[in-house]
Protein backbone atom coordinates (compact mmCIF):
# COMPACT_ATOMS: atom_id res chain seq x y z
CA UNK A 1 0.00 0.00 0.00
CA UNK A 2 1.34 3.36 -1.05
CA UNK A 3 2.06 6.02 1.77
CA UNK A 4 -1.09 8.12 0.76
CA UNK A 5 -3.39 5.68 0.58
CA UNK A 6 -2.17 4.23 3.94
CA UNK A 7 -2.61 7.77 5.82
CA UNK A 8 -5.93 8.32 4.20
CA UNK A 9 -7.53 5.04 6.03
CA UNK A 10 -5.41 6.06 9.19
CA UNK A 11 -7.39 9.00 9.33
CA UNK A 12 -11.04 7.12 8.65
CA UNK A 13 -10.19 4.80 11.24
CA UNK A 14 -8.95 6.70 13.47
CA UNK A 15 -12.29 9.24 13.57
CA UNK A 16 -14.36 6.20 13.77
CA UNK A 17 -15.94 5.71 9.99
CA UNK A 18 -14.96 3.10 7.30
CA UNK A 19 -14.88 3.61 3.46
CA UNK A 20 -16.38 1.74 0.59
CA UNK A 21 -13.33 0.44 -2.31
CA UNK A 22 -14.77 2.93 -5.02
CA UNK A 23 -15.01 5.96 -2.63
CA UNK A 24 -11.57 5.01 -1.79
CA UNK A 25 -9.96 4.36 -5.74
CA UNK A 26 -11.64 7.96 -6.13
CA UNK A 27 -10.07 9.76 -2.81
CA UNK A 28 -6.90 8.36 -3.36
CA UNK A 29 -7.57 9.50 -7.32
CA UNK A 30 -8.09 12.94 -6.08
CA UNK A 31 -5.70 13.35 -3.39
CA UNK A 32 -2.56 12.09 -5.50
CA UNK A 33 -0.31 13.39 -3.40
CA UNK A 34 -1.97 16.40 -1.17
CA UNK A 35 -2.49 16.08 2.41
CA UNK A 36 -5.82 13.77 2.85
CA UNK A 37 -6.38 15.24 6.21
CA UNK A 38 -8.10 18.92 5.72
CA UNK A 39 -10.47 16.76 2.86
CA UNK A 40 -11.54 13.34 4.92
CA UNK A 41 -12.38 16.06 8.09
CA UNK A 42 -14.95 17.64 5.66
CA UNK A 43 -16.46 14.79 4.10
CA UNK A 44 -17.02 13.47 8.08
CA UNK A 45 -18.49 16.97 8.71
CA UNK A 46 -20.69 16.66 5.82
CA UNK A 47 -21.96 13.02 6.51
CA UNK A 48 -22.35 13.44 10.35
CA UNK A 49 -22.85 10.55 12.81
CA UNK A 50 -25.51 8.46 11.95
CA UNK A 51 -23.54 6.54 8.92
CA UNK A 52 -20.28 5.97 9.51
CA UNK A 53 -19.84 4.53 6.08
CA UNK A 54 -17.75 7.21 3.67
CA UNK A 55 -19.59 6.12 -0.30
CA UNK A 56 -18.96 7.58 -3.57
CA UNK A 57 -21.36 10.06 -3.60
CA UNK A 58 -20.37 11.65 -0.33
CA UNK A 59 -16.88 12.12 -1.95
CA UNK A 60 -18.28 13.39 -5.44
CA UNK A 61 -20.77 15.74 -3.46
CA UNK A 62 -17.90 17.64 -1.75
CA UNK A 63 -15.77 17.55 -5.10
CA UNK A 64 -18.46 19.09 -6.94
CA UNK A 65 -19.11 21.94 -5.42
CA UNK A 66 -14.84 22.71 -6.54
CA UNK A 67 -15.17 21.00 -9.94
CA UNK A 68 -17.31 18.67 -11.66
CA UNK A 69 -15.12 18.07 -14.58
CA UNK A 70 -12.48 16.68 -12.27
CA UNK A 71 -15.30 14.41 -11.08
CA UNK A 72 -16.62 12.89 -14.32
CA UNK A 73 -12.92 12.67 -15.36
CA UNK A 74 -12.06 10.16 -12.36
CA UNK A 75 -15.14 8.85 -12.20
CA UNK A 76 -14.61 7.41 -16.40
CA UNK A 77 -11.34 6.36 -15.18
CA UNK A 78 -12.37 4.58 -12.48
CA UNK A 79 -15.03 2.85 -14.28
CA UNK A 80 -14.45 -0.87 -14.63
CA UNK A 81 -12.36 -1.98 -17.77
CA UNK A 82 -14.31 -2.91 -21.14
CA UNK A 83 -12.45 -5.56 -22.91
CA UNK A 84 -13.53 -8.61 -25.28
CA UNK A 85 -11.04 -11.21 -26.18
CA UNK A 86 -12.85 -11.66 -29.98
CA UNK A 87 -10.69 -14.16 -31.79
CA UNK A 88 -8.18 -16.75 -30.15
CA UNK A 89 -7.70 -20.15 -31.96
CA UNK A 90 -8.08 -22.87 -29.08
CA UNK A 91 -9.84 -25.65 -31.31
CA UNK A 92 -8.47 -25.44 -35.22
CA UNK A 93 -9.91 -28.18 -37.36
CA UNK A 94 -6.42 -29.48 -38.54
CA UNK A 95 -6.23 -31.64 -42.02
CA UNK A 96 -3.57 -33.59 -43.18
CA UNK A 97 -0.88 -33.32 -45.74
CA UNK A 98 -1.11 -32.43 -49.79
CA UNK A 99 -4.62 -32.41 -49.38
CA UNK A 100 -4.67 -30.58 -46.28
CA UNK A 101 -2.54 -27.49 -47.89
CA UNK A 102 -5.12 -27.54 -51.00
CA UNK A 103 -7.87 -26.88 -48.73
CA UNK A 104 -5.82 -24.55 -46.82
CA UNK A 105 -5.14 -22.58 -49.97
CA UNK A 106 -8.25 -22.49 -51.64
CA UNK A 107 -9.96 -21.02 -48.56
CA UNK A 108 -7.12 -18.18 -48.93
CA UNK A 109 -7.91 -17.77 -51.89
CA UNK A 110 -11.39 -17.29 -51.38
CA UNK A 111 -11.74 -15.51 -48.53
CA UNK A 112 -9.21 -13.15 -50.32
CA UNK A 113 -11.52 -12.53 -53.12
CA UNK A 114 -14.00 -11.76 -50.89
CA UNK A 115 -12.53 -9.22 -49.56
CA UNK A 116 -11.05 -8.20 -52.72
CA UNK A 117 -14.70 -7.88 -54.29
CA UNK A 118 -16.09 -6.05 -51.14
CA UNK A 119 -13.62 -3.55 -51.46
CA UNK A 120 -13.10 -2.66 -55.97
CA UNK A 121 -15.53 -2.70 -58.81
CA UNK A 122 -14.75 -6.49 -59.50
CA UNK A 123 -17.05 -6.35 -62.52
CA UNK A 124 -14.58 -6.47 -64.70
CA UNK A 125 -12.42 -9.82 -62.96
CA UNK A 126 -12.30 -12.83 -65.33
CA UNK A 127 -11.16 -16.40 -64.20
CA UNK A 128 -7.61 -17.23 -65.59
CA UNK A 129 -9.21 -19.96 -67.65
CA UNK A 130 -11.00 -16.90 -69.39
CA UNK A 131 -8.14 -15.21 -69.18
CA UNK A 132 -6.09 -17.85 -70.74
CA UNK A 133 -8.39 -17.87 -73.83
CA UNK A 134 -8.72 -14.14 -74.46
CA UNK A 135 -6.57 -11.67 -76.65
CA UNK A 136 -8.26 -9.04 -75.24
CA UNK A 137 -6.69 -7.24 -72.24
CA UNK A 138 -8.64 -8.69 -68.74
CA UNK A 139 -7.91 -8.94 -64.63
CA UNK A 140 -7.39 -11.57 -63.08
CA UNK A 141 -7.42 -12.51 -59.18
CA UNK A 142 -4.69 -15.25 -58.22
CA UNK A 143 -2.16 -16.65 -55.69
CA UNK A 144 0.98 -15.62 -56.79
CA UNK A 145 2.64 -19.62 -57.67
CA UNK A 146 5.75 -18.70 -58.99
CA UNK A 147 7.56 -15.61 -59.47
CA UNK A 148 11.56 -14.14 -61.07
CA UNK A 149 12.89 -11.37 -61.72
CA UNK A 150 15.73 -11.01 -63.98
CA UNK A 151 17.71 -8.09 -65.65
CA UNK A 152 14.64 -5.64 -65.19
CA UNK A 153 12.25 -7.91 -66.30
CA UNK A 154 10.34 -9.98 -63.83
CA UNK A 155 7.64 -13.23 -64.96
CA UNK A 156 4.84 -14.00 -62.82
CA UNK A 157 2.28 -17.32 -62.18
CA UNK A 158 -0.69 -16.73 -60.71
CA UNK A 159 -3.09 -19.28 -59.83
CA UNK A 160 -6.66 -19.20 -59.19
CA UNK A 161 -9.67 -22.43 -58.82
CA UNK A 162 -9.40 -22.76 -63.13
CA UNK A 163 -5.62 -22.75 -63.95
CA UNK A 164 -2.58 -21.20 -63.91
CA UNK A 165 -1.39 -18.00 -66.27
CA UNK A 166 2.82 -16.93 -66.68
CA UNK A 167 2.76 -13.30 -67.51
CA UNK A 168 5.96 -11.07 -67.81
CA UNK A 169 6.63 -7.23 -66.93
CA UNK A 170 8.99 -5.40 -68.72
CA UNK A 171 8.13 -1.90 -67.46
CA UNK A 172 10.34 -1.11 -64.45
CA UNK A 173 7.47 0.56 -62.21
CA UNK A 174 5.52 -2.78 -62.58
CA UNK A 175 8.41 -5.16 -62.02
CA UNK A 176 9.21 -3.03 -59.14
CA UNK A 177 5.46 -3.79 -57.95
CA UNK A 178 5.92 -7.51 -58.33
CA UNK A 179 8.94 -7.47 -56.05
CA UNK A 180 7.21 -6.30 -53.46
CA UNK A 181 4.46 -8.91 -53.84
CA UNK A 182 5.12 -11.90 -51.57
CA UNK A 183 5.19 -15.12 -52.85
CA UNK A 184 1.61 -17.38 -52.61
CA UNK A 185 -0.09 -13.56 -51.72
CA UNK A 186 -3.18 -13.07 -53.60
CA UNK A 187 -2.59 -10.32 -55.88
CA UNK A 188 -5.37 -8.41 -58.71
CA UNK A 189 -3.59 -8.26 -62.32
CA UNK A 190 -3.96 -6.85 -65.55
CA UNK A 191 -2.52 -8.82 -68.51
CA UNK A 192 -2.53 -8.52 -72.42
CA UNK A 193 -2.07 -11.05 -74.47
CA UNK A 194 1.65 -9.93 -76.28
CA UNK A 195 3.51 -11.50 -78.93
CA UNK A 196 4.51 -14.98 -79.46
CA UNK A 197 1.86 -15.77 -76.46
CA UNK A 198 3.02 -14.18 -73.80
CA UNK A 199 0.99 -12.51 -71.43
CA UNK A 200 1.77 -9.11 -70.22
CA UNK A 201 1.52 -7.69 -66.84
CA UNK A 202 -0.07 -3.88 -66.92
CA UNK A 203 -0.68 -3.41 -63.53
CA UNK A 204 -0.47 -6.01 -60.26
CA UNK A 205 -1.65 -4.95 -56.65
CA UNK A 206 -2.27 -6.31 -53.42
CA UNK A 207 -5.69 -6.51 -52.02
CA UNK A 208 -4.15 -3.40 -49.32
CA UNK A 209 -6.65 -1.90 -46.77
CA UNK A 210 -8.57 1.11 -47.31
CA UNK A 211 -7.99 4.33 -45.44
CA UNK A 212 -9.08 3.99 -41.61
CA UNK A 213 -10.59 5.32 -39.01
CA UNK A 214 -9.36 4.02 -35.95
CA UNK A 215 -11.96 3.39 -33.03
CA UNK A 216 -10.33 5.31 -30.35
CA UNK A 217 -11.16 4.86 -26.60
CA UNK A 218 -13.54 7.47 -24.96
CA UNK A 219 -11.55 6.70 -21.35
CA UNK A 220 -7.75 8.24 -21.19
CA UNK A 221 -6.07 5.19 -20.59
CA UNK A 222 -3.34 3.49 -21.90
CA UNK A 223 -1.67 -0.09 -23.09
CA UNK A 224 1.58 -1.15 -22.77
CA UNK A 225 2.82 -3.39 -25.64
CA UNK A 226 5.81 -5.49 -25.28
CA UNK A 227 7.22 -9.06 -26.51
CA UNK A 228 10.26 -11.15 -26.49
CA UNK A 229 11.62 -11.20 -22.65
CA UNK A 230 13.19 -14.47 -23.11
CA UNK A 231 13.04 -15.34 -19.60
CA UNK A 232 15.28 -18.49 -18.52
CA UNK A 233 18.13 -16.93 -21.24
CA UNK A 234 21.50 -15.32 -19.68
CA UNK A 235 20.94 -12.12 -21.86
CA UNK A 236 17.34 -11.36 -20.12
CA UNK A 237 17.41 -7.72 -18.94
CA UNK A 238 16.46 -9.16 -15.24
CA UNK A 239 16.67 -5.67 -13.98
CA UNK A 240 15.28 -3.27 -16.22
CA UNK A 241 12.29 -5.22 -16.36
CA UNK A 242 11.71 -5.26 -12.75
CA UNK A 243 12.31 -1.39 -12.89
CA UNK A 244 9.49 -1.47 -15.70
CA UNK A 245 7.15 -3.58 -13.45
CA UNK A 246 7.94 -1.05 -10.02
CA UNK A 247 6.89 1.58 -12.64
CA UNK A 248 3.75 0.01 -13.56
CA UNK A 249 2.57 -0.10 -9.59
CA UNK A 250 3.47 3.89 -9.48
CA UNK A 251 -0.09 5.36 -9.03
CA UNK A 252 1.59 9.02 -9.13
CA UNK A 253 2.90 8.71 -12.25
CA UNK A 254 0.90 10.28 -14.75
CA UNK A 255 0.92 7.49 -17.26
CA UNK A 256 2.23 4.67 -15.56
CA UNK A 257 -1.73 5.32 -13.18
CA UNK A 258 -3.86 5.00 -16.64
CA UNK A 259 -2.00 1.46 -18.00
CA UNK A 260 -5.13 -0.86 -17.57
CA UNK A 261 -3.60 -3.17 -20.18
CA UNK A 262 -0.44 -4.93 -20.72
CA UNK A 263 0.12 -7.09 -24.20
CA UNK A 264 2.62 -9.50 -24.50
CA UNK A 265 3.21 -10.65 -28.09
CA UNK A 266 5.20 -13.83 -27.76
CA UNK A 267 8.64 -15.36 -26.65
CA UNK A 268 8.27 -14.79 -22.74
CA UNK A 269 10.60 -17.58 -22.03
CA UNK A 270 13.32 -18.59 -24.12
CA UNK A 271 12.40 -21.99 -24.17
CA UNK A 272 14.14 -25.63 -24.38
CA UNK A 273 15.60 -26.98 -27.54
CA UNK A 274 14.64 -23.98 -29.66
CA UNK A 275 17.99 -23.22 -31.78
CA UNK A 276 21.32 -25.67 -31.65
CA UNK A 277 23.67 -24.82 -28.80
CA UNK A 278 20.88 -23.00 -26.97
CA UNK A 279 22.11 -24.49 -23.51
CA UNK A 280 25.28 -22.55 -23.53
CA UNK A 281 23.13 -19.76 -23.11
CA UNK A 282 20.40 -20.14 -20.47
CA UNK A 283 20.33 -19.57 -16.94
CA UNK A 284 18.22 -22.82 -16.62
CA UNK A 285 17.16 -25.22 -18.93
CA UNK A 286 14.17 -26.32 -17.31
CA UNK A 287 11.26 -25.33 -18.90
CA UNK A 288 9.31 -25.39 -15.72
CA UNK A 289 11.63 -23.04 -13.93
CA UNK A 290 11.41 -20.73 -16.95
CA UNK A 291 7.66 -20.19 -16.13
CA UNK A 292 7.65 -19.76 -12.68
CA UNK A 293 10.65 -16.63 -12.84
CA UNK A 294 7.54 -15.40 -15.99
CA UNK A 295 4.91 -16.00 -13.26
CA UNK A 296 6.78 -13.95 -10.01
CA UNK A 297 7.74 -11.13 -12.80
CA UNK A 298 3.53 -11.26 -13.71
CA UNK A 299 2.20 -11.51 -10.35
CA UNK A 300 4.03 -8.01 -9.50
CA UNK A 301 1.68 -6.20 -12.18
CA UNK A 302 -0.96 -4.39 -10.53
CA UNK A 303 -4.29 -6.77 -10.36
CA UNK A 304 -5.93 -3.60 -12.08
CA UNK A 305 -4.20 -3.99 -15.33
CA UNK A 306 -4.74 -6.99 -17.49
CA UNK A 307 -2.72 -8.97 -19.12
CA UNK A 308 -2.65 -10.61 -22.75
CA UNK A 309 0.12 -13.13 -23.77
CA UNK A 310 0.54 -15.12 -26.79
CA UNK A 311 2.74 -17.52 -27.33
CA UNK A 312 5.76 -16.91 -29.82
CA UNK A 313 8.19 -19.54 -31.26
CA UNK A 314 9.75 -20.27 -28.23
CA UNK A 315 7.48 -21.38 -26.35
CA UNK A 316 6.37 -25.01 -25.95
CA UNK A 317 3.41 -25.42 -28.43
CA UNK A 318 2.73 -26.17 -31.71
CA UNK A 319 5.40 -23.85 -33.60
CA UNK A 320 2.93 -24.09 -36.94
CA UNK A 321 0.63 -20.85 -37.42
CA UNK A 322 -1.75 -20.15 -35.59
CA UNK A 323 -0.47 -21.53 -32.50
CA UNK A 324 -2.58 -22.62 -29.68
CA UNK A 325 -2.67 -20.08 -26.25
CA UNK A 326 0.11 -21.46 -23.64
CA UNK A 327 -1.46 -23.70 -21.58
CA UNK A 328 -2.71 -22.89 -18.17
CA UNK A 329 -0.53 -24.23 -16.41
CA UNK A 330 2.91 -23.28 -17.35
CA UNK A 331 2.17 -20.10 -16.18
CA UNK A 332 -0.51 -20.82 -12.92
CA UNK A 333 -2.96 -18.99 -14.57
CA UNK A 334 -5.57 -19.87 -11.82
CA UNK A 335 -4.48 -17.45 -9.39
CA UNK A 336 -3.03 -14.76 -11.81
CA UNK A 337 -6.49 -13.43 -12.55
CA UNK A 338 -5.60 -11.01 -14.85
CA UNK A 339 -3.64 -12.95 -17.55
CA UNK A 340 -5.26 -13.66 -20.54
CA UNK A 341 -3.68 -16.73 -22.16
CA UNK A 342 -4.24 -16.12 -25.90
CA UNK A 343 -3.56 -18.10 -29.58
CA UNK A 344 -0.76 -16.21 -32.00
CA UNK A 345 -2.34 -14.46 -33.92
CA UNK A 346 -5.66 -13.42 -31.23
CA UNK A 347 -7.70 -10.69 -31.70
CA UNK A 348 -8.57 -8.43 -28.51
CA UNK A 349 -10.65 -5.01 -28.51
CA UNK A 350 -9.40 -2.94 -25.33
CA UNK A 351 -12.09 0.19 -25.12
CA UNK A 352 -13.37 -0.24 -28.49
CA UNK A 353 -9.84 -0.38 -30.16
CA UNK A 354 -9.23 -3.56 -32.20
CA UNK A 355 -5.71 -4.83 -31.69
CA UNK A 356 -4.80 -7.51 -33.89
CA UNK A 357 -1.24 -9.21 -32.06
CA UNK A 358 0.80 -11.22 -33.83
CA UNK A 359 3.95 -12.65 -32.65
CA UNK A 360 5.67 -12.44 -36.47
CA UNK A 361 7.51 -14.85 -37.46
CA UNK A 362 6.80 -14.33 -41.45
CA UNK A 363 8.54 -11.27 -41.22
CA UNK A 364 11.41 -13.03 -41.63
CA UNK A 365 10.75 -14.51 -44.53
CA UNK A 366 9.24 -10.88 -45.53
CA UNK A 367 12.28 -9.36 -45.33
CA UNK A 368 14.19 -11.90 -46.49
CA UNK A 369 12.35 -11.94 -49.75
CA UNK A 370 11.11 -7.99 -50.18
CA UNK A 371 14.15 -5.80 -52.13
CA UNK A 372 14.81 -3.05 -49.61
CA UNK A 373 13.46 -4.47 -46.46
CA UNK A 374 15.68 -4.56 -43.62
CA UNK A 375 15.49 -6.27 -40.25
CA UNK A 376 15.98 -2.69 -38.22
CA UNK A 377 12.45 -1.45 -39.73
CA UNK A 378 9.92 -4.69 -38.91
CA UNK A 379 7.23 -2.36 -39.44
CA UNK A 380 7.86 -1.57 -42.60
CA UNK A 381 7.17 -5.60 -43.02
CA UNK A 382 4.57 -5.55 -41.02
CA UNK A 383 3.01 -3.20 -43.61
CA UNK A 384 3.56 -5.97 -45.96
CA UNK A 385 1.13 -7.89 -44.43
CA UNK A 386 -0.87 -5.69 -43.97
CA UNK A 387 -1.02 -4.79 -47.62
CA UNK A 388 -1.31 -8.80 -48.58
CA UNK A 389 -3.92 -9.16 -46.22
CA UNK A 390 -1.99 -11.78 -44.71
CA UNK A 391 -0.05 -12.92 -41.47
CA UNK A 392 1.87 -15.54 -43.23
CA UNK A 393 1.57 -15.42 -46.85
CA UNK A 394 4.70 -17.33 -48.18
CA UNK A 395 4.96 -21.20 -47.89
CA UNK A 396 7.81 -23.31 -46.86
CA UNK A 397 10.26 -20.73 -45.63
CA UNK A 398 11.03 -20.04 -42.27
CA UNK A 399 7.56 -20.54 -41.24
CA UNK A 400 5.22 -23.40 -40.25
CA UNK A 401 2.20 -22.92 -41.51
CA UNK A 402 -1.09 -25.07 -40.29
CA UNK A 403 -3.14 -26.87 -42.88
CA UNK A 404 -6.41 -26.13 -41.54
CA UNK A 405 -9.72 -26.19 -43.56
CA UNK A 406 -10.40 -22.13 -43.13
CA UNK A 407 -7.38 -19.80 -43.65
CA UNK A 408 -7.22 -18.18 -40.60
CA UNK A 409 -4.15 -16.11 -40.90
CA UNK A 410 -6.08 -13.83 -43.60
CA UNK A 411 -6.43 -10.05 -41.99
CA UNK A 412 -10.45 -10.39 -42.75
CA UNK A 413 -11.17 -6.83 -40.61
CA UNK A 414 -8.60 -3.89 -40.28
CA UNK A 415 -7.12 -3.28 -36.96
CA UNK A 416 -7.04 -0.45 -34.88
CA UNK A 417 -3.37 -1.55 -34.02
CA UNK A 418 -0.98 -4.10 -35.44
CA UNK A 419 1.14 -5.65 -32.87
CA UNK A 420 3.94 -7.58 -33.75
CA UNK A 421 7.62 -8.48 -32.54
CA UNK A 422 9.87 -11.25 -33.08
CA UNK A 423 12.42 -9.07 -34.99
CA UNK A 424 13.67 -7.43 -31.44
CA UNK A 425 13.59 -4.28 -33.03
CA UNK A 426 11.09 -1.37 -31.49
CA UNK A 427 9.61 0.12 -34.81
CA UNK A 428 6.40 1.79 -35.47
CA UNK A 429 4.67 2.63 -38.64
CA UNK A 430 1.00 4.44 -39.29
CA UNK A 431 -0.34 3.22 -42.31
CA UNK A 432 -3.54 4.39 -43.82
CA UNK A 433 -4.96 4.80 -39.99
CA UNK A 434 -3.86 1.52 -38.86
CA UNK A 435 -1.24 1.60 -35.74
CA UNK A 436 1.57 -0.72 -36.66
CA UNK A 437 3.81 -1.44 -33.65
CA UNK A 438 6.96 -3.88 -33.42
CA UNK A 439 7.69 -4.15 -29.41
CA UNK A 440 11.03 -4.66 -29.04
CA UNK A 441 12.53 -7.08 -26.72
CA UNK A 442 13.88 -7.47 -23.65
CA UNK A 443 16.82 -9.33 -24.06
CA UNK A 444 20.15 -7.68 -24.50
CA UNK A 445 22.46 -8.61 -27.83
CA UNK A 446 23.38 -12.77 -27.64
CA UNK A 447 26.01 -13.92 -29.35
CA UNK A 448 24.38 -15.44 -32.35
CA UNK A 449 22.63 -11.68 -32.82
CA UNK A 450 26.11 -10.07 -32.84
CA UNK A 451 27.62 -12.82 -35.78
CA UNK A 452 24.43 -11.52 -37.84
CA UNK A 453 24.85 -8.03 -37.27
CA UNK A 454 21.52 -7.60 -35.75
CA UNK A 455 21.47 -4.41 -33.27
CA UNK A 456 18.43 -5.10 -31.16
CA UNK A 457 16.51 -2.44 -29.16
CA UNK A 458 16.43 -3.97 -25.39
CA UNK A 459 13.99 -2.36 -22.96
CA UNK A 460 12.59 0.16 -24.77
CA UNK A 461 8.27 -0.42 -24.12
CA UNK A 462 6.01 1.67 -26.40
CA UNK A 463 2.71 2.61 -24.18
CA UNK A 464 -0.10 3.74 -26.38
CA UNK A 465 -2.64 6.02 -24.94
CA UNK A 466 -6.27 4.25 -26.34
CA UNK A 467 -7.79 7.54 -26.68
CA UNK A 468 -5.92 8.95 -29.44
CA UNK A 469 -3.92 5.77 -30.76
CA UNK A 470 -0.21 8.09 -29.85
CA UNK A 471 2.83 6.40 -28.72
CA UNK A 472 5.12 7.25 -25.80
CA UNK A 473 8.37 4.47 -25.16
CA UNK A 474 9.97 4.77 -21.80
CA UNK A 475 13.47 3.34 -22.04
CA UNK A 476 14.48 1.30 -18.79
CA UNK A 477 18.22 1.60 -18.95
CA UNK A 478 18.84 4.82 -19.98
CA UNK A 479 15.34 5.52 -17.98
CA UNK A 480 14.03 8.39 -20.59
CA UNK A 481 10.63 8.68 -22.12
CA UNK A 482 9.52 9.69 -25.86
CA UNK A 483 7.39 10.28 -28.03
CA UNK A 484 7.25 7.98 -30.64
CA UNK A 485 6.41 8.92 -33.86
CA UNK A 486 4.62 12.22 -35.56
CA UNK A 487 2.16 13.53 -32.99
FE1 LIG B 1 12.10 -13.41 -29.68
ZN1 LIG C 1 10.36 -14.99 -31.85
Amino acid sequence: MSDAAAQIIREIVSKGYQIEPRAFDLLLHLLRDTDPTKLIQEIIKDKGEENRTIRVEDVERLVKRADTDVVKEVELELSPPDFKILRSYEDVKVLEGVEGYHHLFLSRYRKLLELIKKRRDSGSLRSIEEANSSKAPTRVAGLVYSKSVRRGAAVIVLEDETGRVEAAAFDSSVVERMQEVPLDSMVTASITSGKRNIYIVDSISLPDIPDHVPNMSKKRVYAALTSDLHVGNKYFLKQAFDAFIKWLGRRDDEIAARIRYLLICGDVVDGVGVYPNQEKELETADLKQQFNAVADLLKKVPQDINIFLTPGNHEPVRQAVPQPPIPKEYIGSSYLQNVFLVSNPAWIELEGVRVLMYHGRSLEDVVATTPGLRVERPALAMKVLLKARHLAPIYGRRTPILPTSEDLLVIDEIPDIFHSGHLHILDSERYRGCLLINSGTWQSQTSYQQDMGINPTPAILPVVDLSTLRVLTFDFIKLQRQQLGPE
